[in-house]
């Protein structure tokens, strides 16, 4: 028998996520965002859920040359663009569109002996300071770009720093049309908290493409303030695993390394078969939630690398062999948003999916 941990990947769930996306911005095309291998999904699982997407975007020509394997040919966005002047190359071969960022890449383009009609995003930087031109830079940049006969098409971008947080995008977004003002190309700026938290009040918000990545993989982009049950979003990534021991406890004893959880009165712990060498965040403390046979209990005692130990009080009737559901979809329609856990942890979302151990074998639905 296999060690009973499993991650779920739900292809229906990313399908109706994206439909989530499309509807909160109905006029944009919609750029599914598939860098860190899915964010922790893999390319090749999420695929399928993901094809009513108008184009990929991405990090690196590794992740372009999967997507173009599974037989997408549409539209590919390297979101960095190219590292180096020879990616131009296979991106060339590989039809990709890139971004452009900075002028070492128009360099690269207008020396690059290819003459393939390049495609790209020129990116402002309005205001996150990461990548993009600034707004003092962006026309001559795009000059600059429109003189090169082998760039077919310029579209302009920006990203925002705190679409979800207290500072909004309006402005970023003041930024990005002063700086774009009279500019042809289409436009991108959302993520997936600008597409939902803001589209629906502005429609300019929305541009002509939008980009949301976490939405779509079932994580609320403003929790704790909404849930993923608010934006009509579901789980795609579920870590499962059975209990492999269960213990009685008298009062006063401890569990596990540390001896951080003390039982006030005798109690059953459930031994999940679940470790941070697994990908479950070690920083969870006592309390943390979590899932057997569908009930909703609390972690108890410190994550070690392999297991980790539960309250089995909520569930009299567990035993070896029950269903842990460390997030996502449970047994019965229950749920644990990944969000959840990753509050407990002080981290986001985003983080445990791209965390996912490779050890833990993972199947779709
Ligand atoms: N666009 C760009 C340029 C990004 O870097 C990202 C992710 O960080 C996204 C879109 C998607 O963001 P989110 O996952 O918050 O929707």
């Amino acid at each position: 028998m296999p060690r009973p941990i499993q991650a779920l990947i739900h292809s229906a769930a990313l399908a109706d996520n994206l439909r989530v996306a499309r509807a909160a911005a109905p006029d944009a095309k919609v750029w599914a965002i598939v860098k860190a291998n899915a964010y922790g999904h893999g390319i090749e699982r999420a695929y399928p859920g993901l094809q009513g997407a108008d184009g990929f975007a991405l990090l690196d020509l590794a992740e372009a040359e999967k997507v173009r394997a599974l037989g997408w040919r549409g539209p590919i966005l390297l979101l960095e663009g190219v590292f180096e002047p020879r990616d131009l190359e296979l991106c060339s071969r590989l039809n990709l569109w890139h971004v452009v960022h900075h002028d070492a890449q128009i360099d690269w383009i207008a020396t690059h002996k290819t003459t393939w009609p390049h495609r790209v995003f020129l990116k402002l930087n309005s205001g996150m300071n990461r990548l993009g031109f600034t707004p003092a830079a962006f026309r001559h940049a795009w000059m600059r770009l429109s003189g090169l006969t082998q760039v077919d098409d310029i579209s302009l971008m920006t990203h925002f720093a705190d679409a979800d947080g207290p500072r909004g995008i309006e402005h970023q977004l003041a930024v990005f049309e002063a700086a774009t003002e009279g500019l042809p190309g289409e436009r991108s700026l959302a993520n997936s908290a600008a597409t939902l938290i803001h589209a629906r009040t502005r429609a300019a918000v929305r541009g002509d493409w939008v980009r949301p990545g976490i939405a779509v993989y079932g994580s609320s982009p403003d929790f704790p303030h909404h849930d993923i049950a608010h934006w009509g979003l579901h789980p795609t990534m579920t870590l499962r695993s059975r209990l492999i021991a269960v213990q009685t406890l008298e009062a006063g004893a401890t569990v596990g390394y540390g001896s951080v959880f003390r039982a006030e009165a005798p109690m059953r712990v459930g031994v999940v078969a679940c470790g941070y060498a697994d990908g479950y965040p070690r920083h969870c403390p006592n309390g943390t939630p979590v899932l057997v046979d569908g009930v909703r209990t609390r972690l108890v005692g410190r994550v070690s690398m392999d297991m980790i130990t539960v309250d089995l009080t909520p569930v009299p009737t567990a035993a070896v062999g029950s269903e842990v559901t460390l997030w996502g979809q449970g047994p019965s329609g229950a749920v644990l948003p990944i969000d959840e856990v990753a509050r407990a942890a002080g981290t986001i979302g985003y983080e445990l999916m791209c965390a996912l151990a490779p050890r833990v074998p993972v199947t779709s639905d």
